[in-house]
C-alpha cells in the first residue's frame, strides 16, 4: 500500500534545521502515526511522502513556507507582567497561550519569552521553527487503512494509547 490521502502512516523520522543537529525524532520502534492528507504534519513533508511505500526512506528538505511558516517580526510583542496569571516566566521559557484571532476565533499556541524587563515581557508568537528550513530523514514503517473514527476525528489514534478527546 502506498501513502495516500485517508491512510494512516507510521513514520520514523529525524529532524534538523540545516546544521545536522537532531532537534526532534521518533523513538525506536515507536513511529509517528498520522492520518495522511489531514494536515497533521507540515504541508511540505506531507506532499513529499505521497506515494511512498513501506520500507522506503527519503531525505526531505522543506522550506519554511511549507513548514512552520516564515518568521513574522510582527509576532514579537511587549506585554505587561500582569498578562501572566501564573507568575512571570523566565527568558527562554515557552508558555502556552490563547490568542484571539481576527475572525473572532481562538488559537492555542506556545509563545516564547524573549526578554523579561522591569514592567514588561517581550514575547514571540512565532512558532519556534518559523523561518527555518526543515531537513527530515524519514522511513515509512507502516501504511494502513484508517478507522471510521480516525477519519471522523481527522487524525490517527495510537493503537494502545488512551483516547480522551
Ligand atoms: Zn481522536
Amino acid at each position: 500500500m502506498k501513502v495516500a490521502k485517508g491512510l494512516v502512516v507510521g513514520l520514523d523520522y529525524k529532524l534538523h534545521v540545516g546544521d545536522g543537529k537532531i532537534i526532534d525524532e521518533s523513538l525506536p520502534d515507536d513511529p509517528l502515526q498520522y492520518l495522511h492528507g489531514s494536515g497533521q504534519i507540515v504541508p511540505g513533508l506531507e506532499s513529499a511522502l505521497e506515494g511512498m511505500e513501506v520500507g522506503q526512506s527519503k531525505t526531505v528538505v522543506v522550506p519554511a513556507a511549507e513548514g512552520y511558516g516564515e518568521y513574522d517580526p510582527a509576532g514579537v510583542e511587549e506585554v505587561p507582567h500582569s498578562m501572566f496569571r501564573d507568575g512571570v516566566p523566565e527568558a527562554g521559557a515557552e508558555v502556552p497561550a490563547t490568542v484571539q484571532l481576527e475572525d473572532g476565533g481562538e488559537e492555542e499556541l506556545l509563545l516564547t519569552v524573549k526578554e523579561v524587563k522591569k514592567d514588561t515581557v517581550v514575547i514571540d508568537l512565532n512558532h519556534p521553527l518559523a523561518g527555518k528550513t526543515l531537513h527530515f530523514d524519514v522511513t515509512v514503517k507502516e501504511v494502513r487503512a484508517a478507522t471510521p473514527e480516525e477519519l471522523e476525528h481527522g487524525h490517527a489514534h495510537d493503537p494502545d494509547g488512551d483516547h480522551d478527546h
